[in-house]
C-alpha cells in the first residue's frame, strides 16, 4: 500500500524474490540485515521525502516525487494495477522492468 493505495500483490516468495515496485524495492532496503558484516553505527537504507496527504496527491503517480525512476509519463498519468508477471501485480508505468 502507498499512499492509500494498493502498488503491488504477489505470492510471499515471489515479492521477495522479485519485487516489482519501486516502493516495495525501497521497503526491502530498509530491512535490517544484521550478520557477520553489520557493525555498529550502520544505517538503515532509507526513502527520500514523504508520503504526500491523501487530500493533495500528485497528478500522476503518487510515488513520483520519490521514485528514483520516476519519468515524465510518471507525473502526468497514474499507473493501473496490472498483471506484470503471471500472479504478480503492480502499478507501475515499468513495464519492461517485470520480465
Ligand atoms: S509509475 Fe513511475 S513513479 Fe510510479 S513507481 Fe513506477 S516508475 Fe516510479
Amino acid at each position: 500500500m502507498y499512499a492509500g493505495r494498493k502498488v503491488e500483490e504477489a505470492s510471499i516468495f515471489d515479492l521477495f524474490d522479485r519485487p516489482f515496485h519501486p516502493y516495495t524495492i525501497g521497503l526491502m532496503g530498509a530491512v535490517p540485515q544484521g550478520g557477520a558484516s553489520s557493525q555498529a553505527g550502520d544505517r538503515l537504507a532509507d526513502i527520500s521525502g514523504t508520503v504526500p496527504p491523501l487530500w493533495d496527491l500528485p497528478k500522476g503517480c503518487a510515488f513520483a516525487p520519490r521514485c528514483p525512476g520516476a519519468s515524465a509519463r510518471c507525473l502526468e498519468e497514474r499507473p493501473p494495477f496490472q498483471e506484470k508477471r503471471p500472479g504478480h501485480w503492480a502499478a507501475c508505468w515499468e513495464h519492461d522492468n517485470a520480465a
